[in-house]
């Protein structure tokens, strides 16, 4: 529609928007007149994401093997091509349309729409789009009226009932103007400073990047997370073993929570943070749902301990209390000294959490060793990342977020070696079944 358009000043203002999901498309159709020419970045960023966490995001496939930019690029020769072409559309258009320019209004939606209510859904609200994202927001969107859910009226409408919340009838003047949201504060904002909103506080990098094509650093959202075949590949396990070993529900390892709240090594994780069971955190730490797989995996070729296919929570909680005595002799420093005092006279449980803190090394190592550009292996990524030219935006997003991932994993890895080789300098310890 172009000038004719009622959002045609709102539609000029936005910026052109680089998402990842589209950046293995092929360079012409990355400047198809739509945006700044990208052919400035002469390296493939995709390769400096190799196992990130943002490329296990761009990889996901729904349920009919699809990715998202299948699915968007199917969704544009499908559906939108078609509307476009009947000729009662067409000549209204300004523009030839393209899937390129349809990829660069999906990006807008994607990094700009806001959840606005239960009728108008995701929403493109110009103004309230204009505030960049910090975790701690000062501003948020909100409206004093009732909007009806099922037509949107701000005011009294046929959906109304008895029972129903009904301050839209009561505040509504004749005036449409009246209908409005408003940006209100919910912080103190010092003069001269950026205000922010905030897109989700659980945000973490490489959702930002991918949704809203930017990253925050340091991001405490963070994390490293790992699969099960990740897991497995580690701490081997015959699928006949892995078969019997049971369930355990988030209920049965409640009462254990707490214990981690001291624990240096490994956090007790949201269990409503499906996304996130098997990962490491953004301070190096393991998460407990992580931690209790690999015990009860590892398990299973103790003879001491297991096998025992129902590890009951009297087991469990003897290994967390165990893990946490050892982590506190490290701390206090009663095991360098080497005075052989371990307040933990033989216990059978120890080879298997030393065989975890093994393999969780291993697991860091793996993961960063199959990560970003293998050429890069034994270089310092920072030193690399000072070489950029700063509009090889591409390429220093991805390499930022790769040294973050590594940074972590390094973290990570260094407290477990540490309590590997604090405990297996110590005689007696060292056997059961590990090799160092
Ligand atoms: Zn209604």
């Amino acid at each position: 529609m172009g000038d004719s358009s009622r959002w045609s000043g709102y539609l000029q203002s936005l910026p052109f928007l680089d998402l990842p999901t589209f950046w293995n498309s092929e360079p012409s159709a990355r400047s198809n007149g739509i945006g700044p020419v990208l052919g400035s970045d002469p390296d493939n960023p995709l390769v400096l994401l190799r196992g990130s966490e943002v490329m296990k995001r761009l990889e996901k496939k729904d349920d009919a093997g699809r990715t998202l930019r299948d699915n968007v690029d199917d969704y544009y020769h499908k559906i939108v091509l078609r509307i476009l072409r009947q000729s009662g559309i067409r000549r209204h258009l300004a523009l030839e349309p393209s899937l390129a320019g349809f990829r660069q209004a999906y990006s807008l939606v994607s990094s700009r729409a806001f959840l606005l209510d239960a009728y108008h859904g995701l929403a493109m609200t110009p103004i309230a789009d204009a505030f960049n994202h910090a975790l701690e927001n000062h501003v948020h969107i909100q409206t004093d009226f009732y909007v009806c859910p099922e037509c949107g009226s701000l005011r009294e409408c046929e959906h109304d009932s008895e029972g129903r919340d009904q301050t839209h009838d009561m505040e509504w003047k004749a005036n449409d103007y009246d209908a409005y949201y408003e940006m209100v504060s919910n912080a103190d904002i010092v003069p001269y400073e950026e205000v922010f909103n905030t897109y989700g506080e659980k945000l973490c990098n490489a959702e930002l990047l991918v949704q809203f094509g930017f990253i925050i650093d340091p991001n405490d959202n963070d994390t490293v997370n790992f699969d099960i075949n990740d897991i497995l590949r580690e701490a081997p396990l015959s699928q006949e073993t892995y078969n019997k070993i049971p369930c355990l529900d988030d209920a049965e390892l409640a009462p254990l929570l707490d214990s981690f709240t001291v624990s240096d090594l490994i956090f007790a994780q949201d269990p409503s943070n499906v996304e996130a069971r098997f990962c490491i955190n953004c301070d190096g730490k393991i998460s407990h749902f992580l931690w209790i797989f690999l015990v009860r995996l590892l398990c299973q070729n103790m003879p001491l301990v297991g096998p025992s296919n129902s590890m009951c929570s009297d087991k469990l909680r003897e290994m967390t209390t165990t893990q946490i005595n050892m982590e506190n002799m490290l701390q206090e420093g009663s095991v360098e000294d080497g005075d052989g005092q371990l307040d933990l006279p033989g216990s059978p449980v120890i080879p298997v959490l030393l065989a975890v803190a093994q393999a969780v090394v291993a697991m860091c190592g793996a993961r960063k060793g199959g990560s970003g550009h293998p050429g890069y292996a034994n270089r310092d990524l920072g030193d690399i990342l000072d070489t950029i030219a700063v509009d090889r935006s591409r390429s220093r997003l991805s390499l930022s977020i790769l040294m973050s991932e590594h940074s972590i994993l390094d973290s990570c890895s260094f407290g477990w070696l540490d309590f590997v080789n604090a405990f297996n300098s110590s005689d007696g310890y060292n056997d059961g079944g590990i090799s160092a």
